[in-house]
């Protein structure tokens, strides 16, 4: 397999159709985010690869989907073997495509995406459906599942291939067969694990990848009648093109976007763990997590002492050379994104915000190679109202702010008072009052006193602006599958 972190030729990808790599007539140029530098050329495809890749995907259907679940398990799980033999390339490719650090690459991104397929093979051997009788009129009612067809994957730069697979492995465990089309930002994981796919023996046409840009590649995808459902994961901004896209198909869609979560944090926390916590919640993978902390609201008793201690945690956390094993974070995806990160922190010294570290206090030490990588330091900013747009607006960097709280009602208030609703993060070590700000807060996910700790069964989605539908063991089961009820008379 070649291993793009050492290639110093440009890195050329093509689509992977039909079970082959099949090259594109143009190309997106994608940089290496660290360096600031062009090394890969995806294909910018548009209507007429999209259209082979369906094509590929529907004349897969029938013989995927009438394997067994336990023939197909197989497959998802050589596929993870596979992942989990070439750790180390994916790692480097995927931390020299993305700017994130090897260290997260290497412990989370592809060892998470090795388990996707892992954890979908087992899952789907242990779905039941549904049965009733009406003994009074002579029926008995069962719903079946069937898979839909040619599913539409669409996902973001931000863990590449972590949520590609988090949407590969449900969909072809359920018998579908897809077309995906990753970030053109983030495409090169991708590329490497069609190869897997060839090795793993997934059959030619079950996975089919079209590389290339939303409006092109994706909008196509979106908009093929051949296509009747898309998961997708991105922006909120994104997700309204693709709902109006969609609508004269009626396709089912499954939405997960993005948030301004917040994390609550009352006096009788333990600090300790909640600020190691917390600082890795607001500036892990250069804060560019959907379920990043970038809210934090303290109670007034202890929030001079924990703004102090915290602004102290995250001037620890390290910024440069994603290969630097000391470092927590890389750079960021590209200097756009750098330059809209930073420029919600000088709207935030505008409105007379005071920036505790980070961007424009601490100075980032870094090699000469890494000069022009798009790098900015954690960042910890207080004394913004609520309403700014950097109280009420994704950044999606490693920049967080704090504020104080006095009763349990405002802390509720303040917390929704956002059009997101992902996650959040709740410290208290009363039980009673984690349950009641459980259910209070408005967001999909709720972890009280720890952040991101996942069980792959449970559902995963956002309310509000932050999604529509739920992933996970049952709910993606049941996203990529069409139920049908039966009635039968005896
Ligand atoms: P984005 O919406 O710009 O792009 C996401 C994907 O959609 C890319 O593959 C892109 O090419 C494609 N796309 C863009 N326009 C399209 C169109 N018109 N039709 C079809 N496809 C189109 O998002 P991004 O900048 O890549 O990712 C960052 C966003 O993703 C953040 O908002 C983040 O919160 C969100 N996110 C959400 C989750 C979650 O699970 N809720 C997880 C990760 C990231």
């Amino acid at each position: 397999m070649p291993n793009p972190s050492e290639q110093s030729s440009c890195l050329v990808l093509e689509n992977f159709i039909g079970g082959k790599f099949v090259p594109c007539r143009t190309h997106i140029d994608s940089y290496d985010p660290s360096v600031g530098e062009v090394y890969c050329r995806v294909p910018d495809s548009g209507a007429p690869e999209v259209e082979a890749a369906v094509a590929a995907a529907k004349e897969a259907f029938p013989g995927w989907s009438a394997r067994s679940p336990e023939q197909r398990a197989q497959v998802l799980n050589k596929l993870a073997d596979l992942l989990d033999a070439n750790v180390e390339e994916f790692a480097q490719a995927e931390s020299r495509d993305q700017g994130k650090t090897v260290t997260f690459a290497r412990t989370v991104d592809i060892p998470r995406s090795a388990y996707n397929f892992r954890f979908f093979a087992s899952s789907l051997l242990h779905h039941t459906n549904d049965c009733s009788q009406t003994d009074h009129m002579g029926c008995l009612h069962y719903t079946i599942r069937c898979p839909v067809g040619v599913a539409g994957l669409i996902s973001p730069w931000n863990l590449p291939l972590y949520l590609l697979t988090w949407k590969i492995a449900p969909a072809i465990a359920a018998g579908n067969t897809v077309v995906a089309k990753p970030s053109e930002m983030t495409s090169v994981t991708a590329w490497m694990m069609c190869k897997l796919m060839q090795q793993a023996g997934v059959p030619p046409g079950v996975v089919n990848i079209v590389f290339g840009t939303g409006s092109k590649a994706g909008d196509a995808l979106v908009g093929h009648p051949d296509v009747p459902l898309v998961s997708f994961t991105g922006s909120t901004a994104t997700a309204q093109c693709i709902t109006e896209r969609s609508a004269p198909y009626c396709k089912k869609l499954s939405l997960e976007l993005g948030g301004k979560n917040p994390a609550i944090i009352f006096a009788d926390a333990d600090l300790d763990q909640c600020i190691e916590t917390t600082v890795r919640s607001s500036f892990s993978n250069q804060g560019e997590i959907c379920l990043c902390t970038s809210r934090i609201y303290v109670e007034g008793s202890i929030y001079s002492e924990f703004l102090e201690r915290f602004v102290a945690a995250a001037k620890k956390w390290k910024t440069g050379a994603p290969s630097d094993p000391g470092n927590d974070n890389g750079a960021l995806i590209s200097k756009e994104h750098l330059e809209k990160v930073r420029s919600f922190v000088a709207l935030a010294k505008s409105e007379g915000g005071t920036v505790h570290c980070g961007e424009g206090v601490d100075q980032l030490h870094l090699p000469e190679r890494n000069a022009k990588g798009y790098f900015m330091p954690a960042t910890v900013i207080s004394g913004i109202s609520d309403s700014s747009s950097v109280m009420q607006e994704e950044i999606f960097g490693p920049v967080t702010c704090v504020s104080p709280f006095d009763s349990e009602e405002e802390a509720v208030s303040k917390g929704n008072g956002v059009r997101y609703g992902l996650a959040a993060t709740v410290w208290s070590q009363d039980v009673g009052k984690v349950h009641r700000m459980a259910r209070k807060i408005q967001a999909g996910l709720v972890w009280t006193n720890c952040w991101l700790v996942r069980d792959l069964n449970l559902p995963f989605g956002g309310m509000k602006n932050s999604g529509v539908g739920r992933e996970g063991g049952k709910d993606s089961y049941h996203f990529f599958t069409e139920v049908k009820t039966v009635t039968v008379k005896h």
